[in-house]
C-alpha cells in the first residue's frame, strides 16, 4: 500500500470534469473518489470505475 496506484488511468483523469459544475477533479485515496476542486462533490470509484452521477456524489459537510 505504500504505492500510489492511481484510482483511474491518469489520460482518463485529465480530460474529466465534475459534470456539476466543470471543476477539475482529483483523486482521493482514502475512501476512494474523485472529488471536485470546486463544488466539493465526491464520486466514488468502484474497480476503477468512477460514478459520475450527480445525484449520487457525496457532498461536502460542514460539521
Ligand atoms: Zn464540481
Amino acid at each position: 500500500m505504500s504505492d500510489h496506484e492511481p484510482l483511474i488511468a491518469p489520460s482518463l483523469l485529465a480530460i474529466m470534469q465534475c459534470p456539476a459544475c466543470t471543476g477539475d477533479l482529483s483523486e482521493r485515496l482514502e475512501d476512494p473518489a474523485l472529488v471536485c476542486g470546486s463544488c466539493g462533490r465526491a464520486y466514488a470509484v468502484r474497480d476503477g470505475i468512477p460514478n459520475m452521477l450527480i445525484d449520487e456524489a457525496a457532498l461536502p459537510s460542514n460539521d
